[in-house]
């Protein structure tokens, strides 16, 4: 089993955690919480000036883990599927701005075409965008989802398809991101990582908890030890590879959104420090 963690230094917040906060707001309260890294969604950068957000970013010291999220290839139009790929091109732009090494993806799916068609599309797409990843030094996070979402979010439901993926595609910027909500049930789950991380995609890992009951597939995910993962084993199964990177905490949560973000901020900082 793993110890607990000592501090926060491999700590990294999703700004979708506390998604009330606009960007600066993450920046300026993150940094004075002694987080040491953001994962940034692309929500709180519309608009915004991206040479501006990453001068904050390294006034605050930040380190930009990843940018959140690219993906939704498939698609039974062929337009869509030209937007899909015109919009992660966008995103390895920005990402490419902002300091942040990796994409996240996350795949999609579409409900009118059967998962095999949704898995070729995912993987046509990921080849047409990696020349400009390769160019801009940008990685590419495949995130298998909890199969509650195969219909519409994502056709790559478990660990061994996003292995199976990266390996197909073998590109050095291409590989995986582990969240233990979306794979805490699977049985293979070690052996898989362990795969994963022999073939050097093991990019990213994302914790949170799966609550009992859960009362929204989407916005109820539960902060570290309020719910059923076995969430230390997972992470020293991770560590146990070698894996020097961040434990990127990332919560949706409804109920959580509206409650006061500070206190919420030292709560995540708590289940951090003795639940994770
Ligand atoms: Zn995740």
């Amino acid at each position: 089993m793993a110890s607990q963690l000592k501090d926060l230094s491999k700590l990294c917040l999703h700004t979708m955690t506390t998604r009330p906060w606009n960007i600066e707001e993450c920046i300026r309260n993150y940094a004075a919480a002694g987080i040491p890294a953001i994962t940034i969604w692309r929500n709180v950068i519309e608009k915004k000036n991206l040479k501006e957000i990453r001068k904050q970013l390294e006034e605050s010291n930040l380190e930009v883990v990843s940018l959140c999220r690219g993906g939704f290839f498939p698609s039974v139009n062929r337009e869509k599927r030209q937007i899909a790929v015109d919009d992660n091109l966008l995103a390895i732009e920005q990402a490419s701005a902002l300091g942040a090494p990796l994409i996240v993806l996350v795949c999609g799916a579409d409900g009118e075409q059967s998962l095999f068609k949704s898995r070729e599309q995912i993987i046509q797409g990921i080849l047409r965008v990696i020349p400009d990843a390769e160019r801009e030094g940008i990685k590419l996070a495949i995130e298998p989802l909890h199969p509650m979402y195969a219909g519409d979010r994502s056709a790559v439901n478990t660990i061994r398809q996003a292995n199976e993926m990266a390996e197909i595609i073998n590109s050095p910027v291409v590989g995986v991101a582990v969240d233990v909500y979306h794979l805490w049930w699977d049985p293979d789950l070690e052996s898989e990582i362990n795969r994963c991380a022999a073939n050097h995609h093991l990019f990213a890992f994302h914790v949170c908890d799966w609550k009992v009951p859960t009362l929204d597939f989407l916005n109820d995910r539960g902060l570290m030890g309020e719910g059923c993962i076995d969430i230390p084993r997972i992470r020293s199964w991770i560590e146990n590879t070698g894996f020097n990177g961040y434990n990127e905490v990332e919560i949706f949560s409804d109920i959580y959104w509206k409650t006061d973000q500070s206190a919420y901020l030292e709560k995540i900082k708590q289940s951090y420090l003795t639940k994770t």
